[in-house]
């Protein structure tokens, strides 16, 4: 069977053997490693949900590809309702981890090239489609996680890919032989890619004549020969590899740097070489898919931080406060509208040449934007409600310490009746949706930075329609 449980896919991440570094060491098991652990164990949410039995309905589908039940992120949107099912399992999968669980990156390439290999193939009678359909079969079968590789190192951000002095700033091709290309390059923040099987690679912006070398996409497994990831910091990671001070120990998300160090790509596995004029259709699509996606998971994670505010309410004895309850109305509000307008650009999306279905790129990143700004509103919410100790808790060791432990459970306990244990762990819940950098960064650049949204508002909105509206009221005719 084509589904994995959260076990078989741990199972397969054992198998492989990647190159990766974390604090200037070799980590030699990354998946027993507390700070990859935690990440493997949201992606890993994704595969637990789909065999319980609230979920799995929802999680699960029949692949018209394979003809056999599969999970829903490996599968390219081939109606609306498959649109609107990954927004909804989004929500639920950012309440259950509370953070990114990272999987939705590879589904949002894969719908990308889904669509964007088949374009090509019509224009230059190339053969993407099929290479990229054995891949897709592939995936399904395996229930394989896929990781987003689009964000180039960039260098200076005001030239293009091959005015840059050093000419490897965007990833790029330098050889090709029967077997395959060579690639050399970087590319940042990979969300997740030590829990994914399968690196997918994309070019991060629009491109022109001069930039052929660097108008790629294809995919290679995690543990490809001469593919480096390093281990980003995050700002609470020592916590997790020293295992104390955690709160939300189960997930976590980290985001590497991924060095291409002259990587062979087989030919079977390149699905765009030298289009450079596709390399804008390629940017496009993903990031309004990613858009939507966020649209769902942060809804979700906004879930949990307002569970966390209620919780600190009953804990602290403000349940009553009349001001508190209007702040979780807020965020209530703020979780809804951008789950509705990610939801409405499903319903709003439209079939493709190749079968796949595209969501509306205005109303997914209307859903970003409004992500930007409303998800730093909502962790101020939070902490306002919460209080102080949000920002200095002391430590599990403090608690533990047979000296001050008992005097610091005695003047740190609230509300009459609430174990203090219980405050404590509902504040370090807090603290970590709060400050997780890896996560909260992602509300505002994750899916390309703030301007990139508004300006693909204004480039997808029909202006003329808007134009012509005012002109029919205001009695002009051309
Ligand atoms: C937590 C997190 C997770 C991420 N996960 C992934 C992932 O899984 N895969 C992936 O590929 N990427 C990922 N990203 C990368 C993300 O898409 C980028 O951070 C984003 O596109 C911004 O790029 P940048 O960080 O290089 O910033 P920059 O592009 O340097 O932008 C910084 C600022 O400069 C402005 N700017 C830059 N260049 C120009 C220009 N030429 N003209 C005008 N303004 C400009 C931007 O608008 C912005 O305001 C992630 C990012 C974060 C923070």
């Amino acid at each position: 069977m084509a589904i994995k449980t959260f076990e078989e896919y741990v199972r397969s991440l054992r198998r492989l053997k990647p190159t990766a570094y974390m604090f200037g060491e070799k980590i030699e098991n990354v998946v027993d490693n507390p700070r990859i652990r935690a990440g493997i164990n949201a992606t890993g949410a994704t595969y637990e949900l789909a065999s319980n039995d609230k979920y799995k309905d929802l999680i699960t589908t029949l692949s018209p590809f394979i003809k056999e039940p599969i999970n829903r992120f490996t599968l390219p949107p081939q109606s609306i309702e498959d649109l609107v099912a990954r927004v909804k399992i989004n929500r639920i999968l950012g309440g259950y981890v509370g953070t990114c669980h990272q999987r939705c990156t590879g589904l949002d390439c894969l719908a990308t090239l889904s669509i964007v290999t088949y374009d090509i193939d019509k224009k230059y009678g190339t053969h993407y489609y099929d290479r990229f359909m054995d891949f897709l079969r592939y995936v399904q079968k395996n229930d394989l996680t896929g990781n987003a590789s689009v964000t180039d190192v960039k260098g200076d951000r005001s030239l293009g890919p091959h005015e840059q002095p050093d000419k490897d700033m965007y990833l790029r091709v330098v050889d090709q032989s029967k077997e395959g290309i060579i690639v050399k390059g970087a590319k940042v923040h990979q969300t997740g890619s030590l829990s994914a099987h399968e690196i997918i690679v994309l070019p991060t912006r629009a491109m022109g004549k001069g930039d052929e070398d660097y108008a790629l996409a294809f995919a290679i497994p995690s543990d490809t020969k001469n593919l480096i990831h390093v281990v980003g910091r995050n700002s609470m990671d020592t916590r997790e590899i020293e295992g104390v001070d955690c709160g939300n120990i189960r997930y976590s998300k980290y985001c590497p740097t991924l060095i291409f160090d002259e990587v062979l790509v087989p030919w079977e596995r390149v699905f765009m070489f030298r289009e450079v004029e596709f390399a804008a259709e390629m940017v496009s699509r993903f990031s309004a898919f990613h858009r939507q996606s966020h649209g769902g998971c942060k809804a979700g994670k906004i879930d949990a931080m307002t569970g966390a505010a209620l919780m600190m309410m009953d804990y602290n004895g403000t349940t009553k406060v009349s001001h508190h309850k209007e702040k979780v109305i807020d965020m209530i509000h703020k979780a809804e509208t951008l789950y509705g307008c990610s939801l409405a650009a499903s319903y709003e999306g439209k079939k493709e040449p190749s079968g796949t279905y595209f969501i509306d790129p205005v109303l997914a990143n209307a859903s970003k934007i409004h992500e930007g700004r409303e998800m730093a509103e909502v962790t101020r919410l939070m902490i306002d409600i919460a209080g102080g100790f949000v920002a200095d808790l002391p430590s599990d060791k403090d608690f533990e310490n047979p000296d001050i432990g008992e005097l610091l459970k005695k003047y740190l306990k609230g509300a009459s009746g609430v174990p203090v244990e219980k405050r404590i762990k509902m504040l370090r819940l807090v603290e970590k949706m709060a400050m997780e950098s890896a996560d909260t960064i992602s509300d505002i650049h994750g899916g390309g930075s703030p301007a990139a949204h508004r300006l693909t508002i204004f480039r997808e909105s029909d202006i003329n329609y808007k134009k012509n509206c005012a002109k029919r009221l205001a009695g002009i005719e051309d």
